[in-house]
């Protein structure tokens, strides 16, 4: 399900209408916390090691990231590099699910 929510202060800073999506399902911030949650649990050294080196990939800032765009938490809907989802599935840590990808 998708609601609309209407933005009245962006709308009236912007002078036009600003429309958000809704998103009834965990929204991805939440689910991006939780995914962290998950991957504290591991406590293999040498994974936990490799992940710290990675927590910052997704981020626009990290390791694996070679553009200079930021991506926000808020839009992140997978592990944010192909080494820490490689770790994550090695654990049995799935993303948690949510809504499918943005456009
Ligand atoms: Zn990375």
């Amino acid at each position: 399900m998708t609601r609309y929510e209407y933005d009245e202060e962006a709308s009236r800073r912007m002078h036009m209408d600003v429309v958000h999506e809704i998103d009834d399902r965990p929204t991805p911030v939440a689910r991006w916390v939780d995914a962290m949650r998950r991957l504290n649990s591991i406590d293999d050294p040498l994974a936990r090691s490799v992940l710290a080196l990675h927590r910052d990939c997704g981020s626009g800032n990290g390791t694996c990231d070679g553009g200079d765009d930021d991506e926000p938490v808020a839009r992140r809907v997978d592990w944010g590099c192909e080494t820490t989802a490689v770790i994550a599935h090695h654990f049995g840590i799935e993303y948690p699910a949510g809504s499918p990808a943005p456009e």
